[in-house]
């Protein structure tokens, strides 16, 4: 089934070199979710094209569907967000989290407000004093355009309601006394309640309750229930993550 051309909004979630002058570009789009394409010639000298396609710019392009590949035949730019982003360890490496979850959790097709949830990301990341914050908004924002969010107050199992002091991805988050299984992380509800922020695009209110905090514990539980949750869903873990981990 080849149809005709179509524009997208698009961002490189990886590439590769592929033959003698050609790219092989993994885009998440807007409306077409994973699109796996070949932009040609764009490694040969002064292609103003093939610069325009590195991780942290949104894009609008053009695509030819394919068998395996589609061909990419031209992008422009509409967002820049590397600057503050590439020159920084701790926000290259969440930003690069973004994009592999992104690049995970939306290989099942069209999904507009996860495309909208990674541009906003890359937008706060560039600014952000709080890198791992930005990433856990994403993250849950992710996990809940895909139905999978973690209950963040009322008991995932019976809907008690909390505040709650256990948690586990195997139940839904949050539980009870009487539902939390056993292997439940303990947990403060400061902690759920940054997350609920975080997952509700409260970004600044949650960065201003991190300032405020100094020993970084509520930001660190936030962030490892909301990674457990997310690989637990997924199944698997991601490198970006793992390497954040070894920070
Ligand atoms: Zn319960």
């Amino acid at each position: 089934m080849r149809g005709g051309s179509y524009r997208d909004g698009a961002v490189v979630v990886r590439s590769h070199d592929f033959g003698e002058a050609d790219r092989v570009v993994v885009l998440l789009t807007r409306s077409h979710g994973v699109v796996r394409s070949v932009a040609k010639g764009v490694r040969k000298a002064r292609s103003r094209f093939g610069s325009r396609l590195q991780p942290f710019v949104r894009l609008d392009v053009q695509l030819y569907p394919g068998r395996n590949l589609a061909t990419l035949t031209s992008a422009d730019t509409v967002a820049y967000y590397g600057a503050g982003i590439i020159e920084d360890f701790d926000r290259y490496a969440a930003a690069s989290a973004v994009l592999e979850t992104a690049e995970r959790v939306a290989a099942h097709g069209e999904d507009p407000a996860l495309f909208d949830a990674v541009v906003d990301a890359l937008a706060r990341m560039q600014v952000s004093a709080h890198p791992v914050a930005v990433l856990d908004a994403f993250l849950l924002q992710a996990m809940a355009t895909e139905g999978w969010a973690p209950s963040l107050f009322d008991c995932a199992s019976c809907q008690a309601p909390g505040p709650h002091h256990a948690f586990h991805p195997g139940v839904g988050g949050a539980a009870c006394l009487n539902c939390r299984p056993s292997g439940s992380a303990e947990i403060d509800e400061q902690t759920l309640h940054l997350m609920w922020l975080l997952a509700g695009g409260h970004v600044a209110a949650a960065e201003a309750i991190l300032a405020a905090e100094g020993g970084g514990h509520l930001g660190a539980q936030a962030h490892r229930l909301t990674v457990a949750h997310l690989q637990w869903h997924l199944e698997t873990t991601l490198s970006s993550l793992k390497v954040m981990e070894q920070r």
